[in-house]
């Protein structure tokens, strides 16, 4: 619009029929002529920031498509270690299972009871008579017993199934 402007009084200079008309034209165009150079200016400034902005849009891209093919990758190695634990899991229970069928029964009795109430770490050593999974004192007579190794005995305390062990 300023430059359509600054053209028209162009044409209008040469029609021009006083002096002072002539100036106020050409006081107009200088007016009109550094208003657009400060246009220039804040254009350039923006266009500055937006190639700033593109390239901060294309780093956080790059970056975005690195966590993407780590992610994937995390994945995949999660899934193997997955199908192992399963075989690892699948192969210890049918161990389990062979094993368990050829303990005397009333044992695996009382070893499942304590299985229970133990959370699954049912068997401990009793050192120096004191039982390794709840760190109590067994019996004097228990501990003599436990020393002859021809009896199941369970810790009075945890009911953990316990077993004498030197001290190291
Ligand atoms: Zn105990």
């Amino acid at each position: 619009m300023n430059q359509d402007r600054i053209r028209k009084n162009n044409e209008r200079l040469v029609s021009v029929k006083t002096n002072k008309e002539y100036h106020a034209i050409l006081k107009e165009n200088e007016d009109l002529n550094r208003t657009n150079s400060g246009l220039e200016d804040e254009m350039l400034k923006k266009l500055d920031f937006l190639d700033e902005d593109e390239k901060s849009v294309s780093e956080g891209r790059s970056e975005l498509e690195k966590m993407k093919i780590q992610a994937i990758e995390e994945r995949e190695s999660l899934s193997k270690e997955e199908e192992k634990e399963k075989k690892k899991l699948n192969s210890l229970l049918s161990s389990w299972k062979e094993t368990s069928s050829k303990v005397d029964p009333e044992v695996m009795k009382r070893f499942n009871i304590a299985r229970e109430q133990t959370n699954g770490n049912a068997v401990t050593a009793v050192i120096d008579s004191i039982c390794q999974g709840c760190h109590m004192n067994i019996p004097p007579q228990m501990y003599n017993e436990l020393q002859r190794c021809d009896s199941l005995e369970l810790c009075p305390w945890c009911y953990r199934i316990i077993y004498w062990q030197e001290r190291e």
